[in-house]
């Protein structure tokens, strides 16, 4: 599982949490339904991009974090 690094707003790290949004029918199919996996910080309720899995949501959780130390 990829770590995950302290919340980019309140630099919380034990508040969170992976959260999982069901979406579809996609693709037309029946049944075929995805889910999209997030990180969610339970402190000050920012919530990072999207990803198919947990493992991709939190690289876009630790990137996000990069992206805001960067800009300026
Ligand atoms: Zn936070």
């Amino acid at each position: 599982m990829t770590e995950r690094k302290g919340c980019p707003f309140c630099g919380e790290k034990e508040e969170l949490v992976a959260v999982e949004l069901v979406v579809g029918p996609v693709g037309g199919g029946e049944g075929d339904y995805g889910e999209r996996k997030a990180v969610e910080c339970q402190n000050c309720g920012a919530l990072g991009p999207w990803g198919d899995t947990f493992t991709e949501a939190a690289e876009a959780w630790n990137k996000r974090l990069g992206a805001a130390e960067g800009r300026g």
